[in-house]
């Protein structure tokens, strides 16, 4: 059985006490042990991490800057391996495997500019002989905590900025799907980086707790589900840490009487089903205002659903795999049974589907849900699955409350051709990203993402100039040269003023 191990100090971590099972979702079979790590792991990683920082922040932005062109290039020569690999953990199609590869490779891109955006501010003559700067130094050591949905992308949102800021970085990825950050990690090596710089340690709550409570670790960003995050940011801050931590979402799609529905039903078929329903920024709800859209949205969804192809994640033709263990499937289907009991019409069923020759993949049918109605619990959850819910709105109002009053934030779109009420639309809905005519709003690279109320817990976003805050801190310098004259001793004991 393949062993994936930690990477500590540019090698390998050695044996672990536990370790976990990672699956093939295809197959459902185990295909690998991941070596859970604990306290003494982390030590290790800690002291190789304290060793190399203060050179690698010593090092000009620049040079810093050139191991990310460097490792940019590796990655895309390597991009097939990592998607495959991607694939046979995570369960998603190579296709949509090599777009989480590429979208976390538009942050390495972000982070090639590293010496432009780490410039800082300088104000000549803020007082007589006085002029004051700021810099932006990195924190020191910080650690990132990421979900299984996106093993390259969301590893590479955090450690591309982390590291080109100068900080050391500990990766402690998903356990479920560890062999992609393990992969990155060993290319950031090949491109040059300093070992300690990029290590990963693999493990569960147990390495999450001892990151968490590690006084020379500074800061802890984590993507994962909303009560995790809400547990990390709690117990990080409480230590003192610096924490951004990503949630949980449950994302509406508001179908205005205007749209085009053709093209609100392909976006739509892509961003409920794509990835198995397994993305933050799926589209698992979808709002038709007037039961004439209603009516018209759901006769066309139907053939669309029916014409949708599950396959294996190595199907070029298959428009979704697996989800990504046996446990994550029931707790779907469970979910879906939820929806059926709380009273909302069951129009498809995905349950029990099975793929032939892959009996024990962990394979689901698409659902459709109608008449699903916001008391539901089935509608306040997240379900994570192949699952689309229509929830009915008599009008612009009702729509445009249904996201904003959600208990998450993440992202949300709306289809239409009416550019006053998108703009209305976009102005007043409580979540953090919105798409117009855009069913997955992921922001690009030097924008920022992140969600509001429970899909997201402290107050900086991932990437782009956000993420250049979060991983680093000001020193604003106030400065004067005297010319040898004697100063004005009465003024030392009053606060300084540059009146
Ligand atoms: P998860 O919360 O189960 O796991 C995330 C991380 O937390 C993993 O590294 C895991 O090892 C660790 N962890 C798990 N249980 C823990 C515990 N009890 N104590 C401490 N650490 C623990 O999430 P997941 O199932 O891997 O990922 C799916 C979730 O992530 C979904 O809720 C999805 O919406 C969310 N997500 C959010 C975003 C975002 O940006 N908002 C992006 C991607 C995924």
């Amino acid at each position: 059985m393949r062993i994936i191990d930690h990477v500590i100090a540019g090698g390998a971590g050695g044996t672990s006490a536990r370790t976990g099972d990672v699956f093939d979702p295809n197959t459902g079979q185990v295909q690998a042990r991941v070596n859970l790590g604990t306290q003494a792991t982390l030590d290790a990683a800690i002291a190789a991490a304290q060793a190399a920082q203060p050179g690698w922040a010593a090092t000009n932005p620049q040079r810093r800057a050139r191991v990310m062109f460097q490792f940019k290039a590796l990655v895309e020569a390597h991009i097939d391996e990592l998607a495959h690999l991607l694939s046979s953990e995570h369960g998603k199609v190579i296709a949509d495997s090599k777009g989480d590869i590429q979208r976390g490779l538009e942050v390495i891109e972000f982070a090639c500019g590293i010496p432009h955006v780490l410039k800082g501010e300088y104000t000549q003559g803020a007082g007589p002989g006085i002029d004051v700067y700021s810099m932006r130094q990195p924190l020191g050591i910080g650690a990132g905590i990421t979900p299984f949905n996106f093993p390259a992308m969301i590893p590479l949102w955090m450690s591309g900025v982390a590291i080109a800021c100068g900080n050391a970085f500990l990766l402690k990825p998903s356990e479920r799907d560890p062999s992609v950050p393990v992969r990155l990690a060993e290319l950031m090596l090949e491109a040059g980086l300093p070992e300690g710089i990029l290590q990963v340690v693999h493990g569960d709550k147990e390495m999450v707790d001892a990151i968490l409570d590690h006084p020379a670790i500074s800061a802890v960003s984590f993507v994962g589900s909303s009560d995790i995050a809400h547990y990390v940011y709690r117990r990080g801050v409480d230590a003192g840490k610096r924490v951004q931590a990503m949630g949980g979402a449950k994302n509406h799609g508001i179908v205005m009487p205007d749209a085009d529905l053709d093209q609100v039903v392909n976006d739509l078929s892509g961003a409920a089903f794509g990835s198995a329903g397994e993305r933050c920024m799926a589209l698992p709800v979808v709002v038709p205002v007037g039961e004439k859209t209603a009516d018209a949205l759901r006769e066309k969804l139907l053939p669309a659903i029916a014409a949708l192809r599950i396959g294996v994640s190595t199907d070029n033709d298959a428009h979704y795999g697996p989800v990504v263990n046996a446990a994550h499937q029931q707790r779907v289907e469970n979910w879906i049974q939820t929806g059926v009991d709380e009273g909302a019409e069951l129009v498809v069923d995905g349950r029990g589907f099975k793929l032939q020759g892959h009996e024990q993949g962990f394979f689901i049918g698409p659902s459709l849900f109608d008449h699903v109605t916001p008391d539901m619990q089935a509608y306040k959850e997240e379900i994570f699955g192949p699952v689309l819910q229509i929830v009915r709105a008599p009008d612009f109002e009702t729509a445009l409350r249904l996201p904003s009053e959600h208990q998450y934030g993440n992202g949300v779109a709306i289809f239409t051709r009416n550019g006053h009420a998108a703009r209305e639309f976009a102005a007043r809905v409580n979540v953090g990203m919105v798409g117009i005519n855009v069913p997955i709003p992921v922001p690009v690279a030097y924008h920022s993402f992140g969600g509001w109320k429970r899909s997201a817990f402290g107050d900086t976003n991932q990437h782009g100039m956000e993420g250049v805050r979060f991983w680093t801190k000001v020193k604003t310098i106030t400065q004067r040269w005297p010319d040898g004259g004697v100063g004005d001793a009465a003024n030392a004991f009053v606060i300084p003023t540059m009146g």
